[in-house]
């Protein structure tokens, strides 16, 4: 589907990290973890940008959540952090095969933007009533969409959650990273794993999966670039 939509809200959720939720066209699907694309004219240039889906549904609204980043935002995170309700944007989609497929067991490792579409995965695995764990590496001291994580723990689900913010002195993921993707990796077939997040997230969670003896070519791994 190639189509306008109106921004009904959009609403911080963490540090440098907004989500916009828009109405959902006549007729759209979408699963948690497929994503859209997203076209606008900045300053009379046209840009296009792909963003996950991070709404556990797309009856109704769909949302996005958008990182942006903290040492150097670039032109297309930063418009949409600015963007206002009632605005339009065009979006494309729903692309991708790394969604959810109502697997017993969820497994997620995020890095930054990459909590999108684990709340969103998490949210609708746990209404389903399945289990959800989700290590997150935040690249703010204060992580993205606290109070979804703090509903999801709550109710009985594995969340942890580290962060790479500039004091910590980390690197991509802390040391204690690979142990956390261990302790949540059951091996069980009805476990299904993803991974979302940049470039240097995609290798470190995919190393921390060979090191836990998890099989990476079953995972669902989505880089965002
Ligand atoms: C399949 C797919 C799904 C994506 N889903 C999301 C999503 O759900 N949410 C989201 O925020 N972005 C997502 N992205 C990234 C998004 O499309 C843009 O690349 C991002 O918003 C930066 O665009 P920009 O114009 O602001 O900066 P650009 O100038 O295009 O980005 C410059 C570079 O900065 C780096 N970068 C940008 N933001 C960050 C960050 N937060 N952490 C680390 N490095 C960063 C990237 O390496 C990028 O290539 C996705 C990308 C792909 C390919």
């Amino acid at each position: 589907m190639d189509t306008t939509v109106t921004v009904e809200e959009t609403q911080s959720v963490g540090p440098q990290t907004v989500a916009i939720t828009m109405e959902s066209p006549p007729g759209f699907t979408a699963k948690p973890g497929q994503f859209l694309r997203v076209t606008a004219s900045i300053d009379d240039e046209e840009y296009a940008r792909f963003y996950t889906i991070s709404s556990p549904d797309v009856d109704d609204t769909i949302e996005i959540t958008v990182g942006i980043d903290p040492s150097d935002a670039g032109p297309f995170s930063q418009y949409l952090a600015d963007i206002d309700s009632g605005s339009t944007l065009s979006i494309a989609g729903p692309f991708g095969q790394h969604y959810y497929e109502n697997s017993d067991r969820a497994v997620i490792l995020a890095g930054g933007p990459g909590i999108g579409p684990a709340v969103g995965i998490g949210d609708a695995a746990d209404a389903a009533g399945h289990e959800v764990a989700i290590v997150y590496v935040s690249e703010t001291a204060t992580p993205a969409h606290r109070t979804r994580l703090t509903a999801l723990a709550d109710a009985g689900n594995d969340i942890t959650i580290f962060t790479t913010a500039s004091d910590s002195q980390s690197g991509v993921v802390p040391p204690e990273f690979n142990d956390a993707v261990a302790d949540n990796i059951t091996g069980t077939p009805a476990e299904q794993t993803f991974v979302y997040g940049f470039e240097d997230f995609i290798t470190a969670a995919t190393d921390a999966l060979e090191a836990a003896g998890s099989d990476t070519e079953a995972a669902k791994i989505e880089n965002f670039g």
